[in-house]
This record gives C-alpha cells, sequence and structure tokens, in this order.
C-alpha cells in the first residue's frame, strides 16, 4: 500500500500531501514538532511525545486545534494505515498559512502533520563501532532567545552545527553552551560514563529534554548504576571512559573519537553496551 499522510484530519498520497506556500511553518520556523519510533507496530512513549509537544505548542503560544486524545487517535491511525512493525513519525504542527508578516495572531488554522516512514539516521557499523564527533563552534541557542526545550521548527542553530561537523568528516557535532559547557550534540543529547558513574547535562544546560534521554535514566536506575546530572565541560568529555548519545531517530549510539581524542580505549565501553541491551530489550528490538 502507497504511504499515507496525514493532513488536519485527512490522508493524502505522498505526491499530494502539499501545504500552502503561506504557511509561517515555511516562511518563518514558527511551529513545533515531534520526532517519534514505532517498535512492534505501536508508537514508544507517545503520551511523553505529546506531553513534549503540547509544552512547545504552549511555549510559542501556539494552540494545537485538536485534544490529545484525538491526536493520539490520529497518530495511531496513521501507523495503521501505514501498516509499520518497525519505523518512525514526525508529527508537525504548523502556525498554518497567513499573511507575510511575522503576526502569528493572523493564522487562523495551524496545520496539523502526520508522516508515518522508515528512518536510518546512522550506518549500522557506527552502532557497533562508536561513532566520532566534532565540537561545533556554533553554540546552542541561548535558553533566554529561543529555549532549546521547545522543539521548535526552527533548526537552524542546530543545523549550522550539523554543517561544521559534516564538513569535518563528523555525523554529529558537540554543542556547547552560552557558559561554554557541554548542552548536547545537534540532534541528541549526551551521555559519559567515568568511574562507573553516568554523567549528563541537567536540562538548565540548555538542552532538549530528551525522550530517549528519560528512558536512558530510567535504565540506569534499573540496573543500579549511579548517575549525575550535572554541568559538564569539554575535558570531562576528552577524560570521559564511555560517551554515547541517545535520541529517537538516532536511539543510543556509542561515541568513541571527540576532536580527535580517543575516548576510553576507543571501543564502545561496558555501561554503554549494559544500557544499549537493556534499551534493545526495553523497545523488542
Ligand atoms: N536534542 C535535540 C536537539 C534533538 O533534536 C533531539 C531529538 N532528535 C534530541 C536531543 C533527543 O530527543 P529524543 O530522545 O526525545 O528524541
Amino acid at each position: 500500500m502507497s504511504q499515507q499522510i496525514y493532513i488536519n484530519g485527512e490522508y493524502f498520497g505522498r505526491d499530494d500531501a502539499k501545504v500552502s506556500v503561506f504557511d509561517h511553518g515555511l516562511l518563518y520556523g514558527d511551529g513545533v514538532f515531534e520526532g517519534m519510533r514505532i517498535y512492534g507496530g505501536k508508537v514508544f512513549r507517545l503520551r511523553e511525545h505529546l506531553k513534549r509537544l503540547w509544552d512547545s505548542a504552549q511555549a510559542i503560544a501556539l494552540t494545537i486545534p485538536i485534544s490529545m486524545d484525538q491526536m493520539i487517535l490520529d497518530v495511531n491511525a496513521t501507523v495503521a494505515k501505514n501498516d509499520l512493525e518497525n519505523g518512525y513519525i514526525r508529527l508537525v504542527v504548523t502556525r498554518g498559512a497567513g499573511p507575510l508578516g511575522l503576526d502569528p495572531f493572523r493564522c487562523s488554522h495551524p496545520q496539523i502533520i502526520i508522516i508515518a516512514d522508515t528512518i536510518k539516521l546512522y550506518p549500522e557499523e557506527f552502532y557497533q563501532d562508536g561513532l566520532e564527533l566534532v565540537t561545533a563552534s556554533t553554540i546552542r541557542n541561548h535558553p533566554a532567545a529561543l529555549s532549546p526545550r521547545i522543539k521548535s521548527l526552527n533548526y537552524l542553530n542546530n543545523i549550522m552545527a550539523k554543517i561544521e561537523g559534516l564538513k569535518a568528516g563528523c555525523v554529529e557535532a558537540l554543542m556547547l553552551n552560552h557558559k561554554g559547557e557541554v548542552a548536547e550534540c545537534t540532534g541528541d543529547n549526551l551521555f559519559l560514563v567515568r568511574d562507573g558513574v553516568l554523567i549528563t547535562p541537567p536540562v538548565d544546560a540548555g538542552i532538549l529534554e530528551g525522550i530517549t534521554r528519560d528512558v536512558v535514566l530510567e535504565l540506569a536506575a534499573q540496573e543500579k548504576i549511579e548517575v549525575r546530572e550535572i554541568a559538564i565541560t569539554r575535558y570531562d568529555v576528552y577524560v570521559a571512559d564511555e560517551c554515547f548519545l541517545t535520541g529517537s531517530a538516532a536511539e543510543v549510539i556509542p561515541a568513541v573519537k571527540i576532536d580527535d581524542r580517543t575516548i576510553g580505549d576507543g571501543t564502545p565501553g561496558p555501561i554503554t553496551r549494559k544500557l544499549t541491551a537493556a534499551f534493545r530489550k526495553l523497545v523488542g528490538q
């Protein structure tokens, strides 16, 4: 069956799924989104993703025009229509079409788009052997300007850092915050292991509160691994025993090199492997 894309309660084939060129999502990045995984035909942590979507919308004063219960029904219906056992959901809410000019209040109909698809962010060998990172010179958005907690359609901050990473031959780049502390990567949260302790930057370091990050923190508690959510610097990454990244699309992926320094012994370490296995078990993969 061909792909069925949801727009405002109706389904369209891939070539017919279109939005207005006057949509402020396109014109200004004015909107919010979520990226979620489908495992075994079910959307993983759907309620948590929707909570974050609603919070992001609230932060930009965007009213999502349907209830959260209706959104759950619509997301699940889109998954069922596309007959996906394992896959990825992109849920987008834009400000909608309006006159040229920033004024969001002249856009009267927010657009809801649900795309069910597959995703393969990184090659399999990175999951086995680990990937390499580089620190971007582009810092993460200042929380008082555009909070990194808002998952908005304005991803240029991350894209600028991603360009730096790709130009340096790395698929991901580390981003620091305005204080020079480690924040996160362009599309993933970051974890370190040192002396058996799992370390990750706190939310006030200016990060997206990753759903996979939360899952890994829960798994670490179950595995009785000590966790510290503390501000860290690049030094801490350089001297870590292990490093890995988390994200809905990336899942859990080891990082073994940064800025030309080998992390630990240059292979995915035991705690990374333990948490990866626990994550895979949880999602039934
Ligand atoms: N940070 C950023 C900037 C992201 O875009 C994402 C999502 N791709 C993440 C972290 C990870 O969040 P999650 O685990 O909820 O996918």
